[in-house]
């Protein structure tokens, strides 16, 4: 999960990372008031969403009156910003963050992060700050520092001045170098990130090292321990069915293809994909409904499928191990009814209960398509997403329950 910079910056300073005073604002009223209230000579107007690069992209602007503070944040608020991070159609800006400007001295870049090679922690850092990191990183990878922590040392003092002598920092700075480190190293493991980055670091021109812009992701599975961190959540910026996916406990990924699947449990449903691409279709979309599943988790799960329109056929492939096939074969039938489904929908259902399941969408009348086995499942899904709606064959809704099941 990602936050916003100035809900990063909330946490630098609860961690004892030096960052500018600021505040939200999510109307240019909101904004300039904001600006009247720190005492500064200039602000800096920033377009808060899930993505970096906003300075190239007019997202980071620096106001000499409080008239510019309501300009710029006019001018974003409200529009989709697009940077080199972002897709083509950008994210919201819905909120900027004024902050006192800073007089730039120097741009480092420092981060932590989980690396999984020396399954340590490691701080990253370089003096060539404020730039691409990855353009440093592929050119002169000489100028980046890499510093794995022992989990069972922890930070050492030592460590921190090997950064700041890559750094090339001073003796003050030093200090307050291994301070920013220190509260990054607590903020990590105190709030299950996975990834810390400040870029840039700067040292202003009376030496003070501030956190001018900050980035932190987190490990979603830890999430539902950290109620404060959960509440910054912003669904604004993800990926809207995604998004909605992840309400409902769905793993849910958008794909090319015209053939929705609906399956349980990741290596079942990439084995489905790998069947529908094996009979010559596409799938349009990887869902995984997670074991525990039921009634409107099944909805929720086809509303996802259905709602971009270039769904020709739905393959549902679910082993009722944990969940019971007639609750899912309920399911399926509450959606589709629900839905007015027009579309095709071929359903293998095997395990527990799978005599009733089976026969319950036997029953339904509504056309559904059942498989005898996965193969069978795939072959008719692709057969059925290329016919025209209207020279659809019959319904060829067969029970398997004789057939040689194990
Ligand atoms: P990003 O482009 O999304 O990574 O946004 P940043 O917060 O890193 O800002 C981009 C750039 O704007 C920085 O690298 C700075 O050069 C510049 N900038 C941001 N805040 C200030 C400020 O307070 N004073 C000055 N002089 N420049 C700033
Ligand atoms: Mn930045």
């Amino acid at each position: 999960m990602n936050i916003h910079e100035y809900q990063a910056k909330q946490l630098f300073k609860e961690f004892a990372i030096p960052a500018p005073q600021g505040a939200v604002a999510t109307t240019p009223e909101q904004a300039q008031q904001a600006a009247q209230s720190l005492s500064s000579p200039a602000w800096v107007v920033k377009a808060q969403i899930h993505a970096g690069a906003r300075g190239k992209a007019g997202g980071v602007k620096v106001a000499r009156n409080l008239d510019e503070v309501k300009d710029y944040s006019a001018a974003m608020l409200g529009t989709r910003l697009v940077t080199h991070q972002t897709d083509a159609a950008g994210l919201p800006v819905n909120s900027v963050w004024v902050e006192e400007a800073s007089a730039i001295n120097q741009e480092y870049y420092l981060s932590l992060l989980l690396d999984r090679e020396s399954e340590r922690l490691i701080f990253i850092a370089s003096a060539a700050g404020g730039m691409d990191i990855e353009a440093v990183a592929a050119e002169t990878p000489e100028k980046i520092v890499r510093v794995p922590v022992h989990p069972a040392a922890g930070l050492q003092p030592y460590q921190c001045r090997q950064v700041s002598a890559a750094l090339g920092l001073g003796k003050e700075q030093q200090s307050q170098l291994q301070t920013i480190m220190n509260g990054l190293y607590q903020l990590f493991l105190a709030k299950d990130a996975s990834q810390i980055e400040i870029n840039p670091l700067i040292q202003t021109a009376d030496g003070k090292l501030v956190a001018l812009d900050g980035k932190i992701n987190f490990d979603d599975n830890a999430i539902p321990l950290h109620p404060d961190i959960a509440a910054m959540r912003d669904a604004s910026q993800e990926d809207a069915k995604e998004a909605e996916a992840k309400q409902f406990d769905l793993n849910y990924i958008t794909l090319d293809g015209n053939i929705g699947c609906m399956v349980n449990g990741a290596g079942l449903a990439m084995a489905t994909m790998d069947m529908v691409k094996l009979k010559g279709g596409a799938p349009a979309n990887f869902l995984d409904v997670g074991g525990g599943t039921n009634k409107d988790k099944v909805k929720a799960a086809f509303k996802l499928i259905l709602s971009d329109g270039t769904t020709k056929a739905v393959l549902v492939n679910i082993f009722g191990g944990i969940v019971k096939c007639d609750v899912i074969a309920a399911g399926i039938l509450a959606a589709v009814e629900e839905m007015h489904l027009t579309i095709p929908v071929v359903v293998r259902l095997e395990g527990t209960n799978v005599e009733q399941g089976l026969a319950m969408l036997k029953d339904s009348g509504l056309g559904l398509y059942a498989a005898e086995d996965l193969n069978s499942a795939a072959e008719q899904a692709v057969k059925l997403a290329e016919v025209d709606a209207g020279s659809r064959p019959s319904s060829t809704l067969t029970s398997s329950m004789e057939g040689g099941r194990p």
